[in-house]
């Protein structure tokens, strides 16, 4: 299944678990309950035999969680030198903040400038409003008292990490092969996606969601501007897309290019 690199990398071959996906990516599982129910995310991990790149951090608490997820793959934890962001939402810089703390070795942390401020504590996250804030209140009376002040100062107070890489649509870094970066802005302003070149896979971040095993558009309940959103799939158009990692549901790889086009015109 996998063969030791002179990097000392384990490259695994396409595995039907559906979590290995090929030479120098990886998924990374990871779960957490949220509002009553267990929702799984999925980070990626990207490598050659220089570096590698974690591709978003989970919910807050996660830490160890992903390390874990990273061991099982065959990549210490160490190894990670830079940290992509798909945007700001708090599922995807959840452990930022704790990775940075945590680490032995030097993070660079990428994102588009338009989330720069948000991912740094600059600026209030733009779902965190004071309608959500004010929500709290509303919850429940066996909702326990700490635990609403918790998510307030985690509302107020969300991890943050100084973003040194700001990364732009169409931008190629040249990390692991290849990484493109697609601007995909509605979901949040300054959304990316990014296409591997090496794998020919599509890192949608949220542009995309995997549902009941179907690649759908964007989630509406979650999506800030969906008109815009809508407009952003079209962008995939001109990468020979075979697989797509959507952060919320995962692995899709069935007639990929006929499946974004349905959604791209939709
Ligand atoms: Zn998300």
């Amino acid at each position: 299944m996998f063969t030791q690199t002179p990097a000392g990398f384990l490259y695994y071959k396409e595995c039907e678990s559906l979590l290995l996906i090929d030479q120098g990516i990886a998924l990374l599982p990871i779960s957490a309950p949220v509002l009553g129910r267990m929702d799984t995310v999925y980070p990626v991990v990207l490598w050659d035999e220089h570096n590698a790149v974690l591709v978003d951090t989970g919910y807050p608490g996660q830490l160890s969680q992903l390390r874990d997820a990273l061991e099982s793959v065959g990549v210490p934890h160490d190894k990670i030198t830079r940290i992509l962001v798909t945007h700001q939402d708090i599922d995807h810089i959840g452990n930022l903040q704790a990775w940075m703390e945590g680490s032995q070795v030097p993070i660079e942390v990428a994102s588009h400038a338009l989330e720069k401020p948000y991912i740094e504590g600059e600026r209030r996250l733009l779902k965190f409003t004071d309608e959500a804030i004010a929500s709290i209140d509303r919850m429940p009376e066996s909702v326990p008292e700490a635990f609403r002040n918790g998510l307030k100062r985690l509302m107020l107070h969300p991890p943050k990490a100084p973003v040194k890489r700001v990364v732009a649509g169409g931008e190629r870094l040249p990390w692991c092969g290849g990484l493109v970066a697609i601007d995909t802005p509605g979901h949040t302003p300054g959304h990316i996606s990014l296409y591997h070149e090496p794998s020919r896979t599509l890192l949608a971040g949220d542009a995309l969601v995997v549902l009941d095993g179907r690649l759908q558009g964007p989630d509406p309940a979650t999506t800030l501007d969906l008109e815009m959103a809508h407009a952003s799939i079209a962008r995939f158009a001109s990468f020979p897309i075979e697989r797509v990692v959507c952060y919320h549901g995962g692995l899709f790889r069935d007639n990929v290019m006929e499946r974004l086009a349905q959604l791209g015109s939709a």
